[in-house]
C-alpha cells in the first residue's frame, strides 16, 4: 500500500474497495466464460467467433490484473477464493451449455452491457475523488464499449450470412 497515494483518495477507501473487489469478480467470470465459450463453440461462423471470444478472453483477464492491482494499492486483498466470486459479482456467469454460436455471442453480449454499466458507475463515483481508479476505471470501459460492438458486429454477420438481415 502507497501512503500518500491512498491519502489522496477522497472517498470511503473501504467503500471503494468493495466496488473494486466486485468489479475484480465480474472480470474473472467474464474471462472464464469467454474462454470456455471459445472453446465450445459450434455452429457459422465458428473460427471468427472464436478469434473474437479468445481475444475478449485475454482482455478480461488483463482488466483483472489492472483491477487487482488498484486493490493493493488501496491497501486491499482481491477476492482469495473463487467461490466468493459468486458473492461479490455485479455481472453474474452465464454458463456456455448450449455451444451455438449465436446463442454465446447473446450471452457475452449481455455481459458486455452489464460491465459498461459497472464501470460508467465506477467513472461517476472517482471523477472527482480518486484521479487513479478513474483513468483505470475509463481505459476499461474503452474495452467493454470496443468488446459489445464487436459482438453486435459478428451477431449481424451471421444474420446477414444466413439471409436473416
Ligand atoms: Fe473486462
Ligand atoms: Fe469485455
Ligand atoms: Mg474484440
Amino acid at each position: 500500500m502507497g501512503t500518500k497515494g491512498r491519502e489522496i483518495v477522497g472517498m470511503d477507501v473501504d467503500q471503494l474497495l468493495e466496488v473494486l473487489n466486485k468489479a475484480f469478480a465480474d472480470e474473472w467470470l467474464a474471462y472464464y466464460q469467454y474462454w470456455l465459450g471459445a472453446k465450445v463453440a459450434k455452429g457459422p461462423m465458428k473460427e471468427a467467433v472464436i478469434a473474437e471470444l479468445m481475444q475478449h478472453a485475454t482482455d478480461e483477464l488483463r482488466h483483472a490484473d489492472m483491477v487487482a492491482m488498484r486493490i493493493l494499492q488501496l491497501g486491499g486483498t482481491p477476492v482469495t477464493k473463487p467461490g466468493d466470486w459468486y458473492k461479490h459479482t455485479n455481472c453474474g456467469y452465464d454458463a456456455p451449455d448450449d455451444p451455438y454460436v449465436e446463442k454465446l455471442l447473446a450471452q457475452n453480449v449481455k455481459g458486455e452491457q452489464c460491465a459498461i454499466g459497472v464501470y460508467k458507475a465506477m467513472i461517476d463515483l472517482t471523477k472527482d475523488a480518486d484521479p487513479v481508479t478513474y483513468n483505470m476505471a475509463l481505459q476499461i470501459l474503452q474495452d467493454e464499449v470496443e468488446h459489445e460492438e464487436d459482438l453486435q458486429a459478428l451477431v449481424e454477420d451471421i444474420q446477414l450470412m444466413l439471409g436473416r438481415g
